[in-house]
């Protein structure tokens, strides 16, 4: 049984067309994921659609009126069935792996876009269940940010990848990166580089364990990798810990 988005948005021809692409868009035609974008818009209830207004107390900038929003998410919650609810917000908690990974075990979920100065806040208050931002910076409007949280949701699920390996290799997803003799220690880790033919490019070679076919060098390798890149690259993964300097890392698990 596939997985439900639902997207409230203004752009509802934009959202739709970039999912057609890549692997949601396969997703959706073998029906493991479905997703519906509605217009605020078609809820307006005056005659000039009008779905914003100037912001109580004044000041800049257009405030999406209350109405048509919730009007669009009772529709669709009376039409297809009720939905775990996210506005979109950079006010919200970072979206991440772990959010990710909660959200793909949903069965619908719907994903409020704002525009302007975004969406009269007591939508927030009193119809959504959470709110998610992508980040520390300011989007023209939350369709980016429901895309992204789409595609990152998406993949999780059984059948959307090629190889379920694949997900459960990449990186921020929980591994057991110890020794083998300890506990099992599942942490968020960067995924080891990749390379690809040809072997030689202007004078840039791969590593040459890679190209030796000896499958335990390469994942004595690889795991080597994963344990220094994730502590050169984001040590904020590993706050508790310091970073064993230059040994074989492989060892120090
Ligand atoms: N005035 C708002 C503020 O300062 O917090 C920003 C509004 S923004 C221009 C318009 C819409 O874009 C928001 O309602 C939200 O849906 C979306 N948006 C902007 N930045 C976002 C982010 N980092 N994460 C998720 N949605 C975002």
């Amino acid at each position: 049984s596939g997985q439900t988005f639902e997207v409230f948005t203004l752009f509802p021809d934009a959202v739709a067309g970039f999912l057609r692409g890549g692997l949601v868009g396969k997703a959706v035609a073998r029906e493991l994921v479905s997703v519906h974008c509605t217009d605020y818009r078609e809820f307006a209830t005056d005659r000039y659609r009008t779905v914003d207004d100037a912001p109580y107390g004044g000041g800049p900038g257009m405030v999406m009126k209350i109405e048509p929003v919730v009007a669009a998410l009772e529709h669709v919650t009376a039409l297809r069935g009720p939905m775990h609810r996210i506005l979109l917000t950079p006010a919200g908690p970072r979206f991440d792996q772990r959010v990710a990974e909660r959200l793909a075990a949903l069965p619908r979920i719907g994903l409020l876009c704002g525009r302007y100065e975004g969406i009269d806040d007591r939508v927030r208050e009193h119809f959504v269940d959470e709110c998610l931002s992508l980040g520390d910076f300011v989007l023209n409007g939350g369709e980016v940010a429901a895309l992204a949280i789409i595609e990152a949701v998406a993949r999780l699920r059984e059948g959307v990848l090629g190889n379920p390996e694949s997900a459960a290799r990449d990186s921020f997803s929980l591994q057991d990166m110890s020794s083998g003799t300890g506990p099992e220690d599942h942490e968020a880790w960067l995924e080891h580089p990749h390379f690809t033919r040809p072997p030689e490019f202007r004078g840039l070679g791969v590593p040459e364990v890679l190209l030796a076919g000896d499958h335990a060098d390469v994942a004595r390798w690889r795991r080597e990798q994963v344990w220094r890149r994730t502590w050169a690259l984001r040590p904020d993964l590993r706050p508790q810990r310091t970073l064993p300097a230059e040994a074989p890392l492989y060892l120090v698990a």
